[in-house]
């Protein structure tokens, strides 16, 4: 269950004394339901998304960037479209804020604490609204 993940990502951040936790977000399937166009962008958001993604915005120790296969044409949109709902993200693809160390290499494979993805087991029906309850009980 993603609020597992979510717990352990902010537990290890308090133990490691990171400010940080850095959040790969999917788009489609994930946070909006898709509509199979090419050149008109979704804007079906799955219930609760839209909260739970706005009260992550606007803590300090969550950074979000999008991990989606969009057209460069597109992400622009969605990151507009985000916005309009206060939802901010930092980066697409990408997170320079981590840079390779000893221990790992990100040109590749961006570092993440916590991924929201459907290919990764995400259930955007049953999990938004558990992420968004869980953000509620446990606000910093
Ligand atoms: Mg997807």
């Amino acid at each position: 269950m993603i609020v597992n993940a979510i717990n352990r990502a902010f537990e290890t951040a308090d133990e490691r004394k990171w400010e940080k936790t850095y959040w790969a977000l999917d788009i489609h399937d994930t946070i909006l339901k898709p509509n199979w166009k090419s050149h008109q962008i979704p804007t079906d958001f799955y219930p609760c998304s839209k909260e739970a993604l706005r009260l992550l915005s606007q803590r300090e120790d969550v950074v979000l960037f999008l991990y989606t296969c969009s057209h460069p044409r597109d992400t622009d949109q969605y990151i507009e479209l985000f916005k309009s709902y206060n939802i901010h993200i930092d980066y697409v693809n990408e997170n320079p804020e981590i840079v390779n160390d000893d221990l790992g290499y990100y040109d590749k494979k961006p570092y993440f604490n916590v991924i929201i993805d459907d290919k990764a087991g995400f259930d955007p029906i049953i999990e938004w609204p558990m992420i968004l309850q869980w953000l509620q009980d446990f606000q910093n």
